[in-house]
């Protein structure tokens, strides 16, 4: 069986570790690999090589930086699809959707090509007389990201290109259900040219997890993940005196309004909540059909849901692959299970489906679950697969206030014809991402991504001015060149500008 291993100072290494943990092909339901789990001195002995890079990266000219970060770029964009292969066999995801990722992963490498012009300072000339302020951002030191599987490509890089471009070293730890991409990624930024020990690669489980948040050489932790592990990597992290971000689960709103074209709105819905089989962090998983467009929607919703082509991620035909493990499997069965136990309505049932030669893969079908109420479990709680919860409400401020009292404050949308309901929608939710008749808000790598509430713990998001706010660290200079004809002396007032 093949050993997904780790990459540690620019080499691939078992590590001393003797536990492994199984990688799923989760159409066939078979374990095709095994990755080993590190221990805490596989952490240190990365960490320290990274603390080592450190010390001759963060002196490498922004040029070099540059260069090295242009030559990553082409090797990425060259191959997507080759990356998009072992994300689908890995995550399940559909073989175009693995690509789409990959695609906006590099987006953010794109924006980390800008970084000489993003670490450009202030300077102010003759503050007082004969003194000038001016200041400047240096990075961290050790930076470590630890992320979900369900962007086993795109969510690291929502972190390394803009740590390590504002002079960082990096220690990933990526998701322990898709790890080999990270493999691939960590070969290609070495043909990049990228000094040893810059960027690592540390497989493992919560061992690995609670080492890095302890280490002393651990300057800075981004975390992606669900919620209460979000909410233990904030505190420990910030416990040992480390910056951290940490971003956690969703719930995500789509409000229909009656006057929305409900086509148009629907294509987009279906698209949002079954496009990965739901396991999007930005997945729409709750739809709020306002006054008149619920009957209307939910018709049209059970047409366009029943005709989702589900199969293996590696064939074309597919339009939505499995859930990651047998587990997830099985807790979403039970949330299907437990909404219709609960009164809601099943229109489109997943539970069941079988696909052809994939008997035991790990599918669950596109669901829809009609008239849901806030103290149901499908609603409450984060399902992280394909299914849509259908939720009536009779006007669009009651719609906000649904959406604000929910814990989870990611992305939300709305379908409407109205830009007056636009605008009250956009400035009324207490939500970090959202869109207007676009269902997946996500933000350009030249924008920050991040949720608010209990989908961040922390006070910046990632990637574009924020990432690079997170990964430095400002320094102001004030700096007086004397007359050689000097003659003041010593003052010991509060200096004020003369
Ligand atoms: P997860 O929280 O189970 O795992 C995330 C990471 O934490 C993994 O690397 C995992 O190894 C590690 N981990 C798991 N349990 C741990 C523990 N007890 N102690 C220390 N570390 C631990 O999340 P997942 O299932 O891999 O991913 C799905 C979740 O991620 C969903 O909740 C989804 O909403 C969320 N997510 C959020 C965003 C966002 O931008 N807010 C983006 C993607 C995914």
């Amino acid at each position: 069986m093949r050993t997904i291993q780790h990459w540690i100072n620019g080499a691939s290494t078992r590590g001393g570790s003797e536990r492994t943990g199984p990688v799923w092909n989760p159409a066939t339901g078979e374990q095709q690999a095994e990755v080993v789990l590190a221990a805490t001195e596989d952490v240190d002995a990365a960490v320290r090589a990274a603390a080592t890079a450190f010390e001759s990266w963060s002196q490498t000219s922004l040029s070099r930086r540059t260069k090295i970060l242009f030559a990553f770029r082409e090797l990425i964009n060259d191959r997507i699809d080759e990356l998009a292969e072992i994300i689908s066999d890995e995550h399940g995801k559909v073989l175009s959707d693995a690509a789409g990722e990959a695609q906006r992963g590099l987006e953010v490498v794109e924006f980390a090509c800008g970084i000489p012009h993003l670490l450009k300072g202030e300077y102010s000339d003759q503050v007082s007389t004969n003194v000038d302020a001016f200041s400047y951002r240096e990075p961290l030191g050790v930076c470590a990201g630890i992320t979900p599987f369900n962007f086993p490509i795109m969510v690291p890089m929502w972190m390394y290109p803009v740590a390590i471009a504002c002079g960082n070293t990096f220690l990933l730890k990526p998701s322990e259900r898709d790890p080999s991409v990270s493999e691939r990624v960590a070969e290609l930024w070495a043909e990049a040219g990228l000094p040893d020990g810059v960027f690592n690669v540390v497989h493992g489980d919560k061992v690995a997890v609670d080492a890095l948040l302890d280490h002393p050489d651990v300057a800075a932790v981004s975390f992606v993940g669900s919620t209460p592990i979000a909410k233990y990597i904030h505190q420990r992290a910030s416990e040992h005196g480390k910056r951290v971000q940490a971003l956690g689960g969703a719930k995500n709103h789509a409000i229909v309004l009656p006057d929305a074209d409900l086509d148009f709105a629907s294509d987009h819905l279906v698209a949002a909540a079954f496009g990965s089989a739901g396991e999007r962090c930005m997945a729409i998983s709750a739809t709020v059909a306002v006054g008149s467009a619920g009957d209307a929607l939910n018709e049209i919703l059970y047409d366009k849901g029943s005709a989702v082509r589900v199969g293996p991620g590696r064939d074309p035909a597919s339009e939505m692959g499995p859930v990651v493990t047998k587990q997830a499997q099985e807790r979403i069965l039970g949330y299907i299970d437990s909404g219709e136990q609960q009164g809601a309505k099943i229109t489109v049932d997943g539970r069941g489906l079988v696909v052809d030669g994939y008997e035991n893969g790990f599918f669950v079908g596109p669901t829809v679950i009609d008239h849901v109420t806030t103290d149901m479990d499908v609603y409450r709680d984060e399902i992280f697969g394909p299914v849509l919860s259908v939720l009536r409400s009779d006007t669009v401020d009651e719609a906000i206030d649904l959406i604000n009292a929910n814990p989870y404050g990611n992305g939300t949308a709305i379908f409407t014809n109205s830009g007056e309901a636009a605008r009250r929608f956009h400035r009324g939710v207490n939500i970090g991402m959202i869109g207007i008749n676009v269902p997946v808000p996500v933000p350009m790598a030249f924008y920050s991504f991040g949720g608010w509430k209990d989908s961040l713990f922390g006070d910046t998001h990632v990637h574009g001015p924020e990432g690079v706010s997170f990964y430095t660290r400002g320094k102001v200079i004030t700096s007086r060149w004397p007359h050689v004809d000097h003659t003041s002396g010593a003052s010991y007032d509060m200096p004020t500008a003369e």
